[in-house]
């Protein structure tokens, strides 16, 4: 089995979930007392947070890049950064290390195109839905329309992520909120939408709606242990 490594605390929230599935996708897979190897590096997110609403970038993108080097010292084999929003900095955190990123939006783009899914909406931090180094990857190298929400509905997304989902705040009116913007996508032609922030899933899944929803954590953990299971 390979080591997996986890750039995680951004937030917590969902770092706790990468653990608990890419665990649990081992102990399916293996069975018995058998779970995962895993080195987990988790950053202070008041720190990346200010660097990203300062739009400070290279600021935060040097943390990462530190900490992934610990990750990779620590033995890991491959890198899973644990956050949609901070692979606006994949390219330079895997230019500072010798072992590959599993890019969080490859993963998630493989299994929309093999449920023969062209049209996504998006729903993640305004960085996320609003620049391209996330939207136009899915575009350029998958082919798939994206569709995001209108400014105000990107507003209520990206505010309930930062000052509720991060802080472990779960409260049923915002999941109605994220319910009628995923309506409101799916009724502008999305035939499923990305939870494209490792904290959605925490206020909305798909017993929730009829929309199909991709839940990127899960996706991205759940490719991990894949990986790490590969002979
Ligand atoms: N975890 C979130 C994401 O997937 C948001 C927190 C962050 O900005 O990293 O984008």
């Amino acid at each position: 089995m390979r080591t997996i490594g986890l750039l995680g605390g951004m937030s917590w929230e969902s770092t706790l979930t990468y653990y608990r599935l890419i665990n649990e996708a081992v102990k399916d897979q293996l069975g018995g007392l058998h779970s995962a190897k895993i080195c987990l590096y988790s950053v202070d997110f008041s720190e990346i947070e200010k660097h990203q609403h300062a739009e400070n970038w290279l600021a935060a993108a040097e943390i990462l890049v530190n900490a992934a080097r610990s990750v990779e010292k620590a033995g890991a084999d491959f890198l899973l950064i644990c956050t949609n929003t901070m692979h606006k900095v994949a390219a330079e955190i895997e230019a500072g290390i010798g072992i590959p990123v599993l890019h969080i939006a490859d993963a998630t783009a493989e299994v929309i195109l093999s449920e023969n899914i062209r049209t996504v909406g998006l729903l993640g931090t305004g960085f996320t839905m609003e620049q391209d180094f996330y939207k136009g990857r899915l575009q350029e190298q998958y082919g798939l329309n994206v569709i995001i929400p209108e400014v105000n509905d990107r507003k209520v997304v990206h505010q309930i992520i930062y000052e509720e989902l991060c802080l472990g705040k779960v409260e049923p009116e915002s999941r109605q909120k994220y319910l009628k913007i995923i309506n409101a996508l799916s009724g502008k032609g999305a035939e499923g939408v990305i939870l494209g922030c490792t904290e959605i899933a925490l206020l909305v899944n798909q017993k929730d709606t009829t929309v199909p929803l991709f839940d990127t954590t899960a996706i991205h953990a759940r490719k991990a242990a894949q990986m790490a299971l590969k002979s």
